[in-house]
């Protein structure tokens, strides 16, 4: 498709293809394989003598049109989709490391991603080193003659800390390391880190692509030849996109950009108000100027995002008062949906973790992470508002 077309443009048309019938809507091709029209194609295909569809583990025409799509938005040259947002990073460790490899990553990333680089990939020899501070010369003083990737997520979960692509891009190069981003939090509607240097973009399609809760998914995004290796791994060892999810999702990407600006411009506004309440200590939200990689975010992203975090007064009773008085909120570690949602870091997504590990990540007992949707600001502050102002 025409590369000089807007992401609004490509978020809505890339990658299309229309059948036969000459459907309007992306079709849904719910077929685990394809047929041949005679023996001489069947072993031309399978051999790769000529392209097209096999088996769905392989190719899916639904899931190519996902692929494309989502390539044309984070402006990569290839996207394989995955079954899930943690297949994607497995894939990415599997097709790209061997044993005796080594993995830099920012020790606040998603828990399942901390669990898969310190605790399973070590069994195959892959092992990680987690770095603790938000340094450039951090990475840098981690990095071994044997690293193979250099691991981030920004902004971080759940305290929104705004990682430096291009400084550490230039890191990973200095070592022939590839940098991959999780970009689950901004989205390419926000932030596209293959602009600033990153050599891969791995997505939890789970979150903002599909955007409605619905279902699961991942990518990969990136240069065709390590994209290409991660989709040889996925094809032999399973973990793909069912083609009913990858539809789900690319109705999702079409209303992207519009749900990221409104939920976005809803988080800053909610942001600028906990800000100002007297039951709040701090806010962290990176389109707010207290942020303190306020400068870095708007350079590298859009918009703050869509994620809040704020630390109430006092500790946990404090922080379970303002999650218990929602009625509006739901309450689930889950984000990317068009519903609010509300969590307390400390005693969920980060509660396995010792006291002195959270401390040390600044995760607090008063910590809140809200994920803002579509309703209206003044009825999400409300909901909040019952448990701050008691
Ligand atoms: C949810 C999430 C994942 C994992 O995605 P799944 O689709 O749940 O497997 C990875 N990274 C981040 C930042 C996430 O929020």
């Amino acid at each position: 498709m025409d590369e000089t077309f807007h992401l609004d443009t490509l978020a809505v048309r890339a990658g299309q293809e229309r059948s036969q019938f000459g459907e309007h809507a992306e079709a849904l091709y719910l077929t685990s394989s394809f047929v041949f029209e005679s023996a001489a194609q069947a072993a031309a295909r399978f051999s790769g003598a000529e392209g097209g569809n096999v088996y769905s583990r392989f190719t899916n025409p639904t899931v190519t049109m996902l692929q494309e799509r989502l390539a044309a938005l984070e402006g990569a040259a290839a996207c394989v989709a995955t079954a899930s947002g943690m297949a994607a990073i497995l894939a990415t460790v599997m097709a790209l490391c061997q044993s005796g490899d080594h993995i830099v990553a920012a020790r606040g990333i998603f828990g399942a991603s901390q669990q898969l680089f310190g605790a399973i990939m070590p069994r195959f020899g892959v092992e990680t080193s987690f770095v603790a501070g938000n340094d450039p010369a951090a990475f840098k003083a981690a990095l071994k003659p044997n690293t193979r990737l250099v691991f981030i997520e920004t902004p971080s979960n759940p305290l929104t800390e705004v990682y430096d692509i291009a400084a550490l891009a230039a890191v990973a190069h200095g070592a022939g390391a590839l940098l991959v981003v999780d970009n689950c939090f901004c989205s390419p509607a926000l932030q596209r880190p293959l602009e600033f240097g990153a050599d891969l973009v791995v997505h939890s399609a789970t979150k903002y692509l599909d955007g409605q809760g619905r279902v699961l998914g991942g990518a990969v995004c990136g240069a065709t030849a390590p994209v290409e290796e991660v989709f040889k791994f996925l094809r032999t060892a399973g973990p793909t996109l069912s083609p009913f999810n990858a539809w789900v999702i690319l109705k999702g990407l079409e209303t992207l950009k519009i749900r990221m600006q409104a939920q976005s411009a809803s988080a800053l506004e909610l942001a600028r108000r906990l800000e100002a309440h007297p039951a709040v200590a701090r806010v962290f939200y990176p389109g707010l100027p207290s942020h303190p990689q306020h400068a870095l975010a708007l350079r590298q992203q859009a918009t703050g995002g869509a994620i809040v975090a704020f630390a109430v007064k006092g500790g946990r009773a404090e922080a379970w008062r303002v999650v218990d008085h929602c009625k509006l909120l739901s309450i689930t570690a889950n984000l990317g949906d068009t519903k609010t949602t509300i969590t307390h870091p400390a005693s969920t997504t980060h509660g396995r973790i010792s006291a002195e590990a959270r401390a040390e990540a600044g995760i607090t007992e008063g910590l809140l992470r809200v994920a803002v949707g579509l309703e209206a600001v003044d009825d999400i502050e409300a909901d909040l508002r019952r448990g701050l102002d008691a």
